[in-house]
């Protein structure tokens, strides 16, 4: 490293912030001196010569850029934020050469945030000596179908935004990304008369692989890697609440329908979500009404009264317990098996903050999954939820010229 990285800090001139010594130490230890590009994890420290020296053969490489004129711009970061160790990954000679060809342009920001925060989560899961299994969904791209212009792509970063008006297309992106692996969320695009689709998806799993299916005539087929297959037998989870709760007297009835999942799990999810210090809505649990023995959701929640009823919440509120409950779900299926949550127009979005609040959640190492979320264009302010490490993907346009960039 050290002599490469002089090499680099040579290049230093007016406008630039380098890191420090110290600080590019500390990026390299977070990172456990291995690549954090995912599926790479090579070394960067090595056998030097005479038994004694150490070889190094790292980089601290900017997310936001060093200098002005820079690949990924500096993303309004004041210079003590642009050479502090946040704004820093470590990467191996070919990776750090590779996010910053053609401008940076492939890897903006948001998904280099991603990298780093998939594999200090590892890092740190080594570290307890708990071994996770490495997915992550990579790239999509669409081939003919009847929404969008074919060709186009995204790489996935560790929390994607698709953010449009109405009748854009999100609910479409989201079914043909998690019906690679459930087939029933692919199913009313499978009708005899409906024109073919084709999309793809890369994953790593560990290695990379290419997925692509086919719908057209009430068939679909899927291949990996070019092979045919019948299916999918990749172990992603999909974690998915319901756009709209429906209230229930019966709490666990209630919960269970609003994220999707068997009433026998949510007893055991609401100490999952109380584990997590973070979490807004604390001390979980459920009580018995003394007249009609029904059970009831009590928690403590800012600017409530301790033990406050879920039914007695705002919607907002509302949306926001089921909200923890779903991260909850997807943080113990992503210790286990890759997961992706799918956040389809939740109200709590909406409630102030829940970027401030909830980004900072999901990018905690502790959270090992992905997430997708959608949202209808409501003049967010987007370079806020860029810098809480979001990527989005506008989509617009008229079906059959829809884009997403
Ligand atoms: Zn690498």
């Amino acid at each position: 490293m050290e002599a490469m990285s002089e090499r680099m800090e040579n290049k230093k001139s007016r406008g630039r912030y380098d890191f420090s010594a110290s600080v590019r130490r500390q990026i390299a230890e977070r990172a456990g001196y291995q690549c954090s590009f995912p599926g790479c994890n090579r070394r960067t420290t090595g056998i030097g010569a005479n038994g004694q020296y150490v070889s190094h053969s790292g980089y601290a490489a900017h997310i936001y850029s060093a200098a002005s004129n820079g690949p990924r711009g500096q993303g309004g970061l004041t210079p003590e934020e642009l050479h502090s160790a946040d704004n820093g990954i470590w990467l191996c000679g070919r990776h750090a050469k590779l996010v910053d060809n053609h401008q940076g342009s492939a890897y903006p920001p948001e998904v280099l945030h991603s990298y780093k925060a998939l594999h200090e989560s590892r890092v740190a899961l080594e570290h307890e000596r708990l071994f996770p299994p490495i997915g992550w969904l990579h790239e999509f791209s669409v081939g003919q179908n009847p929404l969008f212009v074919s060709g186009q792509r995204f790489q996935f970063a560790k929390l994607n935004l698709l953010y449009g008006m109405n009748g854009t297309g999100k609910t479409a992106l989201i079914e043909w990304i998690t019906g690679f692996f459930d087939p029933e969320r692919f199913s009313h695009w499978m009708t005899v008369q409906s024109l073919p689709i084709q999309v793809r998806m890369s994953v790593l799993n560990p290695k990379l692989q290419q997925l692509s299916v086919t719908a057209s005539g009430g068939d679909a087929a899927y291949e990996i890697d070019g092979s045919p297959c019948a299916f999918v037998p990749l172990g992603f989870k999909v974690i998915q609440p319901c756009r709209s709760t429906i209230a229930c007297g019966d709490h666990i009835e209630w919960l269970s329908r609003a994220l999707g999942l068997p009433k026998a799990v949510i007893r055991g999810l609401v100490q999952e979500a109380n584990r997590f210090p973070h979490a807004r809505a604390a001390n979980l649990r459920f009580e018995r009404n003394p007249g009609d023995g029904v059970e009831v959701l009590r928690l403590d929640m800012p600017e409530r009264p301790p033990g406050v009823t879920l039914n007695s919440l705002s919607g907002g509120e509302e949306a926001g317990v089921v909200l923890e409950l779903a991260t909850a779900a997807a943080r113990l299926s992503g210790r286990y098996c890759p997961t992706l949550l799918v956040l389809e127009e939740i109200p709590s979005v909406f409630v102030d903050g829940f970027f401030d609040t909830y980004s900072h959640h999901l990018l905690d190492p502790v959270n090992q999954f992905q997430t997708l979320m959608s949202l209808p264009n409501r003049g967010l302010d987007l370079g806020n939820v860029q810098w809480n490490g979001w990527q989005v993907i506008h989509t617009h346009g008229q079906p059959p010229e829809l884009k997403f960039t």
